[in-house]
């Protein structure tokens, strides 16, 4: 059997030299400590792949280069720049933390992890990320691909669904730190890196990872058996009623939805449980101009939406009812709108 990683003095040391040697350095989020920069490209990594967000993260800097900028902007106007990111709680936790830091933090984000989380959309995972990035403190990150690495490394086969296991692994992670400060930036950069590219969810590269002859899970051959997680989500399924109302200069008639619930806060088609509450909405002359597309599904974290559109061509800019209203094609691209709906309206 491989070495207790703990008690292995080499594992820090080692994971150090391999970043600096293999790991990610071209990443735009690195080329500053500037704990605003670190903890945008955080927020926007949660549930989302480095590619994609790499073209969100250069456009969110441009229009918003300080938190000082990004707390005056509207909610509106930040869900519309993250359309398309998903997982929108996000972005409205951006904002909102962008104001607090603003105005009652003189624009300065605390440096420690305690201080970080009590941010809103700061867990203890990215507060560990950016006070070890920007501010050098030994404090432990624990996020997906952490999680994977060091169960895999540790032979660690307890079920993280547990809360006290999980616990237990978080004590392992801070248990293998650097002793050097300085060390913390290219250590937790290279606990992401590992994670990221080589010790991957499937077909991990143990060939060429750095930590093979102190891995359990490499020594057993069973790395895909890591991480242990019994309790699966709970799926669920809506069906919505789409009014897609398009006029013939190109505006669309769009709603904000209510600040809870699926899509909080975005704009969309008016959106109806059944069709015929659909039907109800509109004036009955208009029923006969309604064209029905077959029904299509959009796959949510939790649920799978069944969504029915009824496209509806108007001559003319008419009101279809209270809390909607028409945008032109030059606005309604800046809005915040689903995935869905933008490619509805981009078809
Ligand atoms: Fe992951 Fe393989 Fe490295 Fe173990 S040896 S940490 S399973 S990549």
């Amino acid at each position: 059997m491989p070495k207790a990683l703990s008690k292995s003095p080499s594992f820090a040391k080692r994971l150090v030299a391999w970043q600096k040697q293999h790991g990610r350095h071209d990443l735009p989020w690195q080329s500053s400590a500037d704990p605003y920069r670190v903890w945008l490209s955080e927020i926007m990594l949660q549930q989302t792949q480095v590619v994609t967000v790499k073209a969100y993260y250069d456009k969110f800097l441009k229009r918003f280069p300080t938190v000082s900028a990004l707390s005056s902007a509207s909610l509106d106007e930040v869900l519309g720049l993250w359309s398309g990111l998903g997982y929108y709680s996000r972005a409205k936790n951006l904002h909102r933390c962008a104001q607090l830091v603003a105005h009652e933090h003189g624009g300065v984000f605390p440096n420690t992890k305690d201080a970080l989380q009590t941010l809103p959309g700061i867990g203890p995972s990215t507060a560990a990320a950016i006070a070890s990035l920007c501010f050098g403190k030994r404090e432990a990150i624990l996020d997906g691909n952490v999680k994977r690495v060091l169960t895999r490394l540790h032979g660690f086969g307890h079920d993280l669904s547990v809360a006290a296991h999980e616990k237990a692994l978080w004590q392992i992670a801070q248990d293998v730190l650097p002793h050097q400060e300085s060390d913390m930036p290219t250590y937790t950069q290279g606990m992401m890196d590992l994670g990221a590219t080589l010790c991957t969810r499937s077909q991990p590269a143990c060939e060429r990872c750095p930590m093979q002859d102190i891995c359990v899970a490499h020594h057993e051959g069973r790395a895909s058996h890591y991480p242990v997680k019994s309790r699966k989500l709970k799926r669920s399924a809506q069906v919505m009623w789409l009014l897609f109302a398009r006029c013939a200069k190109g505006a669309v008639w769009l709603q904000q939805r209510p600040t809870k619930g699926v899509w909080a806060s975005l704009f969309t088609c008016p959106i109806f449980d059944s069709e015929e509450a659909l039907l109800a909405s509109l004036p009955k002359p208009l029923h006969n101009k309604l064209h029905f597309a077959p029904a299509f599904v959009h796959v949510l974290t939790h649920k799978d939406l069944h969504l029915h559109v009824a496209h509806l061509a108007m001559r003319t800019e008419q009101s279809l009812g209270d809390g909607g209203q028409w945008w032109g094609v030059q606005d309604w691209p800046n809005l915040g709108l689903p995935a869905p709906i933008r490619q509805l309206l981009l078809a």
